[in-house]
């Protein structure tokens, strides 16, 4: 048996089957390991799966995904396990901005060096007016001059007061970019994170800027292949095989016992389980343990809600499609693979901590409502609403403010071979895939193959 192999002959043991556990497992199949991931549900996935819903007689996803260009260790997994030719991605970021009782703006970003393909756009086409446009060039020159550390502590509210904006430019800009990155309002949300999106992705490059949509169903892209890759590379993803109880012996995690009895030993195990999940797994196994995660239980979490909806005739309108100031936020055109012979979208609404009180028919009735009011067009009279789902997903990311940044741990734990993985731990980005695939594959080279 060779050193990186265990009585159950795999390594590493990777608890959970999100897109953090499948990429830690690539990961460790492309250093020549076999690893073996545990999932309690009926799928791989996670947050990042798909499903049939019966009454729509659709494939849909666990709400509307949407990457950036500047996701590399995503697209790098994606590239290995075959399924980024399923990725539509745009030349240039490219947002229909609609705004209430005004012409509407398609922002694009120009073939110029970064920042000002971005800048410039929006300072010319945009509808800003001239105090707008000094706050934003303001804004800029200071914003070269920040220090991403002094940022750890601040809201996106603090941080933009302390640096000049206008009601018009948060309506525009920084609310729209602060939900849609960070799931969070302007109020709340970490002025760290959102500068490190806006490094790696908006101000980088016009290519990094760029959003890269699903071409297909989550499940075609992220979960199957994953599995598929790590089973040809010898690993395993055992589903319906959730992890019950860590057993602790001399200081280090013997073994893991399944939900069904069964023990697995190995020589490191990663857990790649959001807090709440983990929170649960350790106080059912050792009070001594759970007693250095006490952090877990303080985590606050933001929901998501995407309505899905299909028409007989098609919305005319580019897309994706930003709302300023509507509580609707983007509307998407689903992929082809996605519509049969319908016109299928999906509309998402971030940081949906009033929306999720409400019922499906309320939650129909807004979007109808909404999308009238912006244009003009009323889905069920002139489009004929066919079919229409809605996704409530209650605990969509853990809530991104200073206080949560904080919190993050690191991939380590007191426990010597018991680490972590997961969007919300510490890699630097805010829980997103990116940040749950970098911290799968970060995870996998620390461990080695000890
Ligand atoms: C509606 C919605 C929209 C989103 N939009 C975007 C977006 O546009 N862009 C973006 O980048 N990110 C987006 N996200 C966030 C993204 O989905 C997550 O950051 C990412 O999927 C997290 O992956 P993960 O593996 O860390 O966690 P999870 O996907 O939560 O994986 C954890 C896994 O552990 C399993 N599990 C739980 N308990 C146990 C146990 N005891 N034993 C074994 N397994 C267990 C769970 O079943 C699950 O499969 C969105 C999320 C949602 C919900």
């Amino acid at each position: 048996m060779s050193r990186a192999q265990t009585a159950t002959g795999y390594h590493p043991i990777i608890i959970g089957g999100g897109v953090a556990g499948l990429a830690a497992a690539v990961a460790a199949c492309r250093r020549g390991q076999r690893p073996l991931v545990l999932e309690k549900g009926v799928q791989a996935g996670g947050r990042v799966r798909s499903t049939f819903a019966r009454d729509a007689k659709q494939i849909i996803d666990n709400g509307q995904h949407a990457l950036a260009a500047s996701y590399h260790f995503t697209l790098d997994m994606l590239k290995t396990i075959g399924s980024d030719h399923l990725l539509e991605t745009q030349a240039g970021l490219s947002v229909n901005y609609l705004i209430p009782g005004k012409q509407s703006f398609h922002f694009r970003s120009w073939r110029l060096p970064a920042p000002l393909h971005f800048a410039l756009p929006l300072l010319i086409q945009g509808p800003l007016s001239n105090a707008d446009r000094r706050q934003l060039i303001r804004w800029g020159l200071n914003f070269r001059k920040a220090d991403p550390e002094q940022l750890r502590s601040l809201t996106v509210a603090d941080w933009l007061e302390a640096s000049g904006t206008t009601s018009n430019l948060t309506d525009l800009l920084w609310e729209p970019i602060t939900l849609a990155t960070l799931n969070t309002s302007t109020a709340t949300a970490s002025a760290y994170l959102l500068h490190r999106v806006l490094v790696q992705a908006f101000l980088a490059s016009r290519a990094a800027g760029s959003l890269v949509l699903p071409g297909a169903s989550l499940d075609e892209i992220f979960a199957r292949p994953a599995c598929r890759y790590i089973e040809r590379n010898g690993g395993a993803v055992h589903t319906r095989q959730g992890a019950a109880k860590l057993n602790i012996q001399d200081g280090r995690v013997h073994s893991v016992t399944t939900a069904n009895g069964e023990n697995i030993a190995g020589q490191s195990f990663i857990s790649a389980l959001p807090p709440k999940a983990l929170w649960r797994l350790l106080k059912s196994s050792d009070t001594d343990l759970a007693k250095g995660f006490t952090y877990l239980d303080q985590f606050d979490y933001s929901p998501i809600i995407t309505i899905y909806f299909w028409l007989d005739k098609p919305l005319k309108l580019q897309f994706p499609a930003a709302l300023v100031n509507s509580p609707i936020q983007w509307i998407f055109k689903l992929p082809k693979a996605m519509e049969n012979t319908l016109h299928g979208y999906s509309i998402v609404i971030s940081a949906a901590d009033k929306e999720a009180q409400m019922d499906v028919s309320e939650l129909l009735g807004l979007a109808v409502s909404e999308i009238e009011k912006y244009t003009g067009i009323h889905l069920r009279n002139d489009l004929g609403m066919d079919a229409a789902k809605v996704i409530k997903e209650k605990s969509a990311t853990i809530d991104q403010t200073p206080a949560s940044l904080a919190r993050r741990p690191g991939y380590r734990t007191n426990v010597r071979n018991f680490f972590l993985a997961g969007d919300w731990v510490d890699t630097g980005l805010p829980a997103t895939i990116e940040s749950a695939v970098q911290s799968g594959v970060e995870v996998v080279e620390l461990i080695g193959d000890g």
